[in-house]
Formats: structure tokens, C-alpha cells, sequence
């Protein structure tokens, strides 16, 4: 009983997870080429710039550097070892 309750669970919480982290655009296999700034170019803010809006409304969005938080490798250096820039 435990481990079905278990397994619920996590099936539910990756679920959670999955809508979370989808941007704007669906989420696209890590093969799909970037662009110049080392993003999906559908969901790259700076190619796309209306994407802001869908991004701010993630709560996703650094004002200082407009663009999404999730792309902002200035404020998030770990984010260069994606190839974001
Ligand atoms: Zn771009
Ligand atoms: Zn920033």
C-alpha cells in the first residue's frame, strides 16, 4: 500500500514539475540548435522580444538585464556551462 501511495506521489510531483518547467514555447529535445545567444531560439527572449511578456508572467524575468531569469547568465553563472551567453 505504501509504495503505490509512494509511486502516486512521484508521478504527480513530475507532473508538477513538468508544467513548471515548460517556457512559452514546448519544450524541445536538448539537440535543437541555439541561437547566437545560446538558447532555443524560439524561446530566446532576445531573438523573440514579445516572449518577455509570457516570461514575466513565469515570474521569470530579469528587468536589470531584460531577459528571462532562466537565461540571464549574468546573474546565474552557472548557466554558461549550457553554452547561454
Ligand atoms: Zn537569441
Ligand atoms: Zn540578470
Amino acid at each position: 500500500m505504501r509504495s503505490i501511495l509512494l509511486s502516486a506521489c512521484v508521478v504527480l510531483s513530475s507532473l508538477v514539475a513538468c508544467s513548471e518547467a515548460s517556457a512559452p514555447a514546448a519544450a524541445t529535445p536538448a539537440a535543437a540548435a541555439s541561437c547566437e545567444h545560446g538558447v532555443q531560439p524560439d524561446i530566446c527572449a532576445r531573438c523573440n522580444p514579445k516572449l518577455e511578456a509570457a516570461f514575466r508572467a513565469q515570474n521569470d524575468w530579469c528587468p536589470e538585464h531584460a531577459r528571462p531569469e532562466s537565461q540571464c547568465v549574468i546573474c546565474n553563472p552557472e548557466l554558461a556551462a549550457k553554452g547561454i551567453k
